[in-house]
């Protein structure tokens, strides 16, 4: 695998990529990788001639200064990952490379980048929309590979590319889980054992809800309450949000009577730790 620390350098490296008309996969990242990434990592490299991940810790799109300066930066450890799945490039860049000095993003996403996450972490997805659309400057792939644990950030995506009319494949990858059925996140690391393991039980409200619809419950606040008591047996924990929305806008569910797809999404805290879950509860 190939280290690439500039925009420039990427350039030189795909253009002649491009012009033989190879099918360019992109996997952007914040580093600090897991099983979750590598996932994603793996389907590009099927589904593409060059595969390209990025490791940039956008400074945009953190709310809070804290958060930013803690964020991990295994970057030796990431680029032993990225290796051994099989990645050819990783395009690795700074801040400068990035980011004219005070550089500013105006494009807005509407509702979708106010509500839920975007509620709790004002000015995110303009960070997310900001980096996603320099890096799919640079990059220009085929195809490009996100998670379903980022559920909004998926539609606010979507809505880039649609925006824009960027010739992109969105590709959206399922969520991968720990033992416990934690989704796996760069910051579980900062959880303790104890947390880490009781975490699980957002996985078991969750499932626990898809459950409960798949026999035939149409009560929405009984659901809420059933997932609510399970996730208050994880001790220390706040919770931000839990609700049943439609896939498509995220709109809180009025009632259960159709058939359309429903997801529940989820939004915590344990201890200084934001975790964040969601799941097709009827597909
Ligand atoms: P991040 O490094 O947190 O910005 O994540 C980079 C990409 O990996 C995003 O598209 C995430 O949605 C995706 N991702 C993060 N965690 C997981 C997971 N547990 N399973 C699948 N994809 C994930």
């Amino acid at each position: 695998m190939k280290v690439v620390k500039t925009s420039k350098e990427l350039d030189l490296i795909l253009s002649p990529l491009r012009s033989s008309a190879k099918k360019i996969g992109f996997v952007p990242t914040m580093g600090a990788l897991h099983e979750g990434h590598i996932s994603l990592l793996k389907k590009a490299i099927l589904e593409n001639d060059v595969v390209i991940c990025s490791v940039f810790v956008n400074p945009t799109q953190f709310n809070d200064p804290k958060d930013l300066e803690k964020y991990p930066r295994p970057i030796e450890k990431d680029i032993e990952l990225l290796e051994s799945a099989g990645c050819h490039y990783l395009f690795l860049p700074d801040v400068n490379d990035i980011y004219a000095d005070g550089e500013t993003w105006e494009h807005s996403f509407g509702k979708l980048e106010q509500i839920w996450e975007g509620a709790m972490r004002p000015g995110h997805f303009k960070g997310v929309g900001q980096v996603v659309y320099k890096l799919f400057n640079i990059v220009k792939p085929t195809n490009a590979y996100f998670g379903q644990k980022d559920f909004q950030q998926t539609l606010i995506i979507k809505k880039l590319i649609a925006d824009f009319k960027l010739a992109i494949n969105l590709h959206i990858c399922p969520i991968i889980r720990e033992e416990s059925g934690l989704a796996m996140s760069s910051r579980n690391g900062r959880l303790n054992a104890i947390e880490r393991q009781s975490a699980g039980n957002i996985y078991k409200a969750l499932e626990n809800t898809r459950l409960s619809i798949s026999k035939g419950s149409k009560d929405l606040s009984e659901l809420k309450n059933q997932a609510l008591t399970i996730l208050n047996t994880i001790s220390d924990i706040k919770i931000e949000y839990v609700d049943i929305v439609n896939p498509d806008k995220l709109e809180i569910i009025e009632n259960i009577d159709e058939n359309s797809p429903l997801l529940m999404i989820i939004a915590v805290r344990l201890g200084n730790t934001r975790l964040i879950d969601n799941m097709y509860i009827r597909a």
